[in-house]
Order: C-alpha cells, then structure tokens, then sequence
C-alpha cells in the first residue's frame, strides 16, 4: 500500500502547488497556500491515480530484472531491479563516528544502536537539527517560519552481494523506515500492545538482525544506478540509490508493473 499526500484547496480535489525533489527525504515536496489542508490517500484513490500519472512519469511502467553481473559489466546508469543479499549497513552519525550493522552484529548491538541511528531534524527539509546549550533544538533558517520537527532514520550505505559482485547502495530514511516495516522512529519506545512490554525497538532491532543474518531469503531491491563513463567506458564514477526495497521476492512481480 503507498499513501500518496496531497494538498487539497477545495474540498474532494488535489491541487499540487509546484514540487521539489527533495535529496533527504527522497520525495516530492508539496508547496501549499494558508487555505490548505492534507489529506492521506490509499493508492487505488482517483486522487492518487491522478498524482502518479501528474508526477512518477519518469518511472517506467516495467522494470527489468537484472543481476549485478550484467548491470555491471553494461555500465548503463538506470533502473533496475536485484535480487540481492543485503550484507551491511552503515549509518554515518557524525563526520568521525558511523555504525556499522551487519552479520556479526548481535541482537542486542542492533538493539542498543538504535537511537544513535534517529535523529531530529526540521520537519519541512529533513535537515539535521543541532542543540543549543540548553539542550533546546535550535532552528532551521532556511524553513523559516516553519519551524516543526520531526525523527528521522538516518540515511545508511548498503553493501548488497549477487553472486560475486558486491556494490554499495545509498538508502534514503523513508527506506529505512520500509526496510523496518514502516515503524516511525517516534514510535520505536512505544509498546506495541499492553499488557505486554515489547515495544516497538526490539520488532525493529528483530527486523533489522534477521535481514544482516546472511541466511534468509534474497530481497528484491529496485535500484538506480548512475554511471559516469570515461571515453574508453571506463567507469569514473558509479553510484547506486536504493528507490524501493521487497522483503518478499515472491511478490516483486506485481510490484515492478507500479
Ligand atoms: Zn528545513
């Protein structure tokens, strides 16, 4: 299920008032005048039909399944989908400290490295939000006079292996937070059901450890790969940008015709 957000001036109708990629959020930014309002939809909604034809139009209607042997050696920056082992994450937290989760990591590493792996940020752009002396989160001048918050997952580097080919795959913090079943970071110290005490940060650090355990089931990732080629196609650079993330190979067919 995706829910789509729109802004909505008259009742019943979407009016998107211009958009942004935004390189944080990996999304589409909405522009709204002091008479909007937001409304969620579900995917199947006229509403969000009219969204994705307006907007997603440079998602091709089919994506190949690829492998990374092939995508390498044709060095052809596009989308693609892989059937891929997902061997680390690494979010960097501050420019000398990042940490680094993978196989040999144990429950309880995971479990403990959560909160360094969320952050508060300006709830508009995503911006890392720092704390004055007071331990008061100063602002973000380039949002003003917007200035709510919000907790994100922290962008991470993926290492993902096909065969013998092994790259690294940027994931955004919307995807991180599909990766951990769509739990919102302002939810991981909440239980999930009383009387019972588990929360939701032991579900997430269970999720997270059985995906970097290295012997479950390959995931299907859709991948964007951008390749800067030397006039010998020789690659000078490449990188690689997780766009969407299957737990279940099973079900990528119906998901790579979005
Ligand atoms: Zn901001």
């Amino acid at each position: 299920m995706c829910l789509y957000y729109g802004v909505l001036e008259q009742p019943g109708t979407l009016n998107f008032k211009g958009k942004k990629r935004n390189c944080i959020l990996e999304n589409l930014e909405l522009h709204t005048t002091p008479w909007s309002s937001c409304e969620c939809l579900f995917d199947d909604d006229i509403r969000a039909i009219t969204f994705k034809a307006k907007f997603q139009k440079n998602t091709p209607s089919f994506v190949k399944m690829s492998d990374l042997a092939t995508h390498l050696e044709d060095k052809r920056s596009g989308v693609i989908l892989i059937k891929a082992q997902i061997l680390e994450l690494v979010f960097p937290v501050t420019a000398s400290l990042k940490i680094a989760l993978n196989a040999h990591s144990s429950l309880k590493i995971i479990f403990s490295s959560l909160p360094n792996i969320i952050y508060t940020g300006c709830a508009k752009c995503g911006l890392e939000l720092e704390t004055d002396e007071n331990k008061i989160y100063k602002q973000c001048f380039s949002c003003l006079p917007f200035t709510m918050k919000k907790k994100y997952y922290r962008p991470a580097l993926m290492t993902i292996v096909d065969g013998i080919y092994k790259v690294c795959v940027h994931v955004g913090s919307k995807l991180i937070e599909k990766i951990l079943l769509n739990i919102s970071p302002d939810w991981l110290n909440r239980v999930i059901a009383p009387p019972s005490d588990v929360t939701y940060d032991l579900v997430a650090a269970d999720l997270l450890h059985a995906l970097l355990a290295g012997s479950g089931a390959p995931c299907v990732l859709k991948v964007q790969s951008l390749f800067v080629l030397d006039e010998n196609s020789y690659p000078l650079q490449q990188d690689f940008s997780l766009l969407d993330f299957y737990p279940d190979d099973m079900k990528h067919g119906s998901h790579a015709l979005l």
